[in-house]
């Protein structure tokens, strides 16, 4: 079974922010069957604040329990609120934190204070931005020194150019690259030889599958494809990586 573990509502990329309490029955139908149509037994729909909120996903992965799944995102101040919300979001079903670029900021102690409980209570983060910055690599530096057992997770590995910077994570026990946006332009552009490198170097088992949007589904398997990986390393990235993370049995 493949699991998505990162996607967004809508019906392509350039439309999602579209997701609102009116759309999301025909958005959240939307994605289930591109993902029957694909063989995706699992996604993590993510919310894009302040536009998409956590609840309409967390109301997504109501309507379809078997197939959906939602991570929340917390803004870090006022610290004893963002506690409350984290803990009221993880009663209501959501599996993952996101750090959204847009909601905090990486050198503030409310935000690793944020991160320290989402580890106590088991639940993976997901650092979501388009382009890693100094900072966001530092955050993910020390986090994932200090919290050996968090799981930490790069959405779309970290942007085409931030993915070079972040090589040396990729030998942390404790850090994932989720594929989605980056590997497709990857694949196809001159950055591809970091990508050679880490296949070389540490191997490839530290991506992981995420899609960013439905519409994505074949050019992310495509690129895939485009690796030549052997069978246990592909079925590591589209399903093993993700069944760790999200404890799914
Ligand atoms: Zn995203």
């Amino acid at each position: 079974m493949t699991i998505d573990v990162h996607t967004h509502l809508g019906r392509d990329r350039m439309s999602m922010t579209e997701a609102s309490p009116a759309t999301l029955p025909a958005l959240a139908e939307m994605l289930v069957k591109r993902m029957d149509s694909q063989g995706i037994g699992k996604a993590v729909v993510f919310p894009l604040e302040p536009l998409v909120h956590t609840e309409l996903c967390l109301e997504a992965a109501a309507m379809y329990p078997e197939k959906l799944m939602s991570a929340c995102c917390v803004h870090p101040r006022p610290v004893d609120e963002a506690k409350t919300t984290l803990e009221r979001y993880t009663r209501e079903g959501a599996v993952g934190l996101l750090m959204d670029e847009k909601t905090y900021y990486p050198a503030d102690p409310a935000a690793h204070a944020l991160v320290q409980l989402a580890v106590r209570m088991g639940l993976p983060i997901f650092l979501h931005s388009y382009e890693v910055t100094d900072a966001d690599i530092s955050f993910l530096d020390r986090l994932s020194m200090v919290h050996p057992d968090g799981q930490f997770v790069v959405c779309h590995m970290g942007g085409l150019f931030g993915f070079a910077k972040l090589l040396p994570f990729a030998s942390r026990a404790n850090v994932w690259f989720d594929i989605s946006v980056t590997l497709i332009r990857l694949v196809e552009s001159p950055l591809r030889v970091f990508l050679d490198a880490l296949a070389q170097d540490q191997g490839v088992r530290h991506l992981i599958f995420g899609s960013e949007n439905q519409a994505d589904y074949e050019d992310i398997r495509a690129s895939l494809n485009m690796l030549d990986l052997d069978v246990e390393t592909t079925k590591t990235i589209m399903t093993e990586n993700a069944r760790r993370l999200l404890r799914i049995r």
